[in-house]
């Protein structure tokens, strides 16, 4: 082979390489045929050397197949790492890092200063010393290897997957393969060199061992298959845990989002009762769905379910089981899982806001109510007396305020009496002041019952009281106020057993007013202090007059 014919083979290939690189591929078809011109380089210049005797083509020869080896450590673990992530996209920097140490191995080699690399011994490169840097490339390639089975093995054994595993097994062995040769080359024709004849083509022949079981299982599982990888990748990227079964119930596939605590793996025949068991479902909703599992497989069915970590950790599902139908014909079924912990976390939070919340309501609702209730009791402690139930004298002088007006303006007859009990102080003497009470008390009762419902009954002070008829003329309220007489006369109070019963009469001063044609009113409360002057008159001319009687004025 020439220069020329290496340098066309050159340039086909870069051709070749700028076809694959620049069509729609894969990153991966893209690292697998770096790796794989890597590869190449090796032999083609084991070839090159034995086809020249110029030393300066030979040197050629032997730096690029030294530069593709040193550079096959770098393609090599870019290949490893698309291998055990068909997602991985390196940064620059990770890129940078991997390519240098087999760059600077290529720059010595090309470089060989002091002839630190490789030295003729007659100035042909046939018969040929290697000098440090080549222990450096074996030290830096050894590296490289190790580093890619590393990675390799931690794959392994994290992968779930029977047809992961394998691929990665696949790489292993090929890796192996792709070391032991360059290895024994090494030890045969350069550590053992001058004890043993030359055995050529040792390294070539590793590389193209473990290139060509490379290939076959890549072919094997698919690994650059676009369409397989994108199912993957889409499978494995779902939040949603997967199974696809056959019409059989054999699992043929499932993603990483499926639990590794789920007793399935692919190639088995899924036992819906068993998984089902794995988690923590009402039972009568299992049933139904085991049911419904069995007796209609055509049909989508869907039941929640919850993985119990502990009391308080809980993940909940949605169990979706969904036919896979191809022209009318059921081939397969999937079934998903999918995470409903946040939102049914949602759910639980909110009943338990509204549960306080309506809690909450109630007690306030109540609360109000008291308040109501203390109110109300307030407002009439406010205005009634204690002793007797009746209306206060500060009730009585608002209201009349009011009706005063009222009546004034529309003529309206009304009539005040007064009445005081008579010769009360000998019945305090006579029987104490808690007889006293009774007696003001009883005396009050009686009256009440013996007016209208509209009529307003006061304790004006003391013993007397106040009574307001409103549309009571003077006819009406001489007849009102002879029957409070009578009835307060007639009226026998108990005082206790074997004590005779105490009876008491009042005197009443009564006012009329019925004629207010003319009257104009600017001062209500003076005019009541008048009225109330008046009918006070009228009370004591009534004592004055002997007692238990009505004096009208
Ligand atoms: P008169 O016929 O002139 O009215 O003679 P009286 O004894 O009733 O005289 P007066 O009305 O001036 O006296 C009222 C007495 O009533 C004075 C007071 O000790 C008594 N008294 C006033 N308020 C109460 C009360 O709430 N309870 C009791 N037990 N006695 C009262
Ligand atoms: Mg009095
Ligand atoms: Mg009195």
């Amino acid at each position: 082979m020439t220069g020329l014919d290496l340098s066309l083979f050159l340039f086909l290939f870069a051709i070749f390489i700028y076809v694959f690189a620049t069509n729609i591929i894969t990153t991966q078809h893209k690292v697998y045929l770096l790796f794989h011109f890597f590869m190449m380089i090796w032999p083609l210049g084991q070839v090159g050397v034995h086809l020249t005797d110029q030393p300066h083509l030979q040197i050629f020869y032997i730096n690029t197949s030294f530069v593709g080896l040193s550079m096959l450590g770098f393609g090599w673990l870019l290949f490893t790492k698309f291998l055990v992530n068909v997602t991985y996209r390196p940064s620059r920097r990770a890129l940078i890092c991997m390519v240098l140490p087999s760059l600077l191995v290529s720059i010595g080699v090309v470089w060989n200063p002091w002839n630190a690399f490789v030295s003729t011994l007659d100035g042909s490169y046939e018969e040929r010393i290697y000098g440090p840097i080549l222990w450096v490339m074996v030290a830096v390639l050894l590296s490289y290897y190790v580093y890619s089975l590393r990675i390799l093995f931690k794959a392994y054994g994290s992968r779930k997957l029977p047809q992961d595993r394998a691929r990665i097994a696949n790489a292993i062995t090929g890796i192996i393969i792709i070391v032991a040769f360059p290895m024994l080359d090494l030890l045969l024709n350069v550590v053992l060199a001058p004890w043993l004849p030359v055995i050529p083509g040792l390294t070539s022949l590793g590389i193209v061992l473990s290139d060509l079981y490379f290939v076959f299982s890549l072919k094997k599982h698919r690994s650059l298959d676009l369409v397989k990888i994108a199912q993957q990748d889409v499978m494995d990227t779902l939040s949603v845990g997967m199974i696809v079964l056959d019409e059989h119930d054999h699992v043929i596939e499932m993603n990483q989002g499926v639990s590794p605590r789920m007793p399935i793996s692919v190639g088995e025949t899924l036992n819906m009762e068993d998984l089902l068991s794995c988690f923590s479902i009402d039972p009568e909703s299992k049933e139904a769905f085991l049911h419904a599992y069995r007796t209609s497989p055509s049909q989508r069915i869907q039941t929640e379910i919850a993985i119990e970590y502990d009391e308080m950790l809980k993940q909940y599902f949605t169990l979706h089981v969904g036919p896979i139908i191809v022209n009318g014909r059921r081939i397969g079924k999937t079934v998903t899982f999918q995470d409903i912990s946040e939102l049914k976390c949602h759910i639980l939070k909110s009943q338990e806001q509204y549960s306080s919340m309506q809690e909450r309501n109630r007690a306030l609702i109540y609360m109000q109510d008291e308040l109501f209730q203390a109110n109300r009791k307030l407002e009439q402690m406010a205005i009634t007396d204690s002793l007797t139930g009746c209306y206060n004298r500060r009730f009585l002088m608002q209201q009349l305020e009011h009706e005063v007006l009222t009546n004034i303006r529309y003529k309206i007859p009304f009539a005040l009496l007064l009445f005081d009990i008579d010769l009360f102080k000998i019945v305090n003497d006579t029987y104490g002041h808690v007889v006293g009470d009774e007696v003001i008390r009883r005396t009050a009762d009686a009256v009440r019952h013996s007016l209208r419902r509209t009529d307003i009954l006061a304790r004006y002070g003391g013993e007397e009281f106040t009574v307001y008829l409103p549309h009571t003329n003077k006819e009406q309220a001489e007849m009102l106020a002879q029957r409070i007489r009578e009835v307060v006369e007639n009226n026998e109070i108990p005082i206790g057993r074997g004590r005779a019963p105490v009876s008491v009469t009042i005197s009443m001063g009564m006012l009329v007013v019925d004629e207010q044609s003319d009257l104009h009113l600017d001062d209500v409360k003076s005019y009541l202090r008048d009225l109330f002057a008046k009918v006070d008159s009228a009370l004591y001319k009534a004592k004055d007059n002997g007692r238990n009687r009505v004096v009208n004025l």
